[in-house]
């Protein structure tokens, strides 16, 4: 059953490969809610605590990438300085409507 939930850690790793693969290569952060991330920041630091007294290594696991993932995309959001090419275009054709 533990194997499920390495699955999942796996998962969280891949979700947040597009967004901070695009803030990275990009520096484009349109749409981004800091206030978003700082929120999940704070709740995976009390879950990790949380896990950490009750001995859960899945679930530190867990809540360690998160806080490294959620920092890097908090950190990248806040050196971004342009929009790209393809939000400048959603941009464009919202203020078309
Ligand atoms: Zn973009």
């Amino acid at each position: 059953m533990e194997i499920i939930g390495w699955a999942g850690t796996s998962l969280v790793i891949i979700a947040y490969g597009p967004q901070i693969y695009h803030l990275w290569t990009e520096r484009c952060a349109w749409g981004v809610s800091l206030w978003m991330w700082f929120i999940w920041l704070a709740s995976s630091t009390l879950l990790l605590t949380y896990s950490w007294f009750r001995n859960e290594t899945l679930f530190i696991t867990v809540q360690a990438i998160n806080i490294l993932a959620i920092v890097a995309t908090i950190l990248l959001t806040r050196r971004s300085n342009q929009i790209c090419p393809y939000h400048l275009g959603v941009t464009r054709s919202k203020s078309d409507e």
